[in-house]
């Protein structure tokens, strides 16, 4: 897919608050640092359009993009475990759960993963909680330039048989991508093309 436009909407901290227009809708999500704002940049060829973080603490906001006129690509905040759970069962923050939960133009989440990183149990948490709640999602492993190609085919391989043992029948859909040299991009936006065309 060509980019050809790429503008920020708005921010909200509500669901109910974001954009009515019936486009089809695609998030992105990880833990704080994975490299989603530098990947959400090279997605859409822009060196600013989502903020990099540096900055802990940052507002937590659900941040729309309308790209080529036709959908919305949504910048979600980091996911971390909500405060108020007393039980074992994990619990992320309400206006994400709400999010995803409420959100029916969503067509599929892209979960960020550190292609260098053993699996980490809140992402493992996460995904489960997709799963759950029949929520469709990929991942996406990102920095892949800061290891060698074999080594992040073997960590992707160990992630799926993580996930086998927790569960799931298969591998869920997946990219290798990296901001840096652009690797995955092509790809990742052409099964966003391929769900918006059927
Ligand atoms: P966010 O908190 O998930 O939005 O993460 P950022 O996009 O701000 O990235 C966090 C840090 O990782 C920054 O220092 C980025 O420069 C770095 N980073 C992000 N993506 C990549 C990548 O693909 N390759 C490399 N080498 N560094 C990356």
């Amino acid at each position: 897919m060509k980019i050809n436009s790429a503008e920020f909407i708005i921010s909200n901290s509500v669901v109910s608050k974001c954009p009515q227009e019936p486009l089809p809708e695609y998030a992105f999500i990880g833990r704080s640092n994975v490299g989603k704002s530098s990947l959400i940049n090279m997605l859409t060829n822009h060196k600013n359009l989502a903020k990099t973080s540096g900055r802990p603490g940052k507002t937590q906001l659900i941040n729309h993009f309308k790209i080529n006129q036709n959908w919305f690509l949504v910048d979600l905040p980091g996911y971390g475990y909500a405060r108020v759970s007393k039980s074992t069962k994990a619990t992320f923050q309400k206006f994400i759960t709400d999010y995803f939960e409420k959100r029916t133009q969503l067509v599929c989440a892209f979960v960020l993963i550190d292609v260098r990183l053993e699996a980490q149990k809140i992402d493992l948490e996460f995904i489960n909680y997709l799963g759950e709640n029949g929520i469709p999602f990929c991942l996406v492993f990102t920095k892949m330039d800061k290891i060698t190609r074999v080594k992040a085919e073997s960590n992707v391989a160990a992630y799926r048989k993580k996930l086998l043992a927790e569960n799931w029948e298969e591998m869920p859909p997946y990219f290798i991508t990296s901001s840096e040299t652009k690797v995955g991009r092509e790809e990742l936006l052409t099964y966003i093309e391929s769900i918006n065309e059927t």
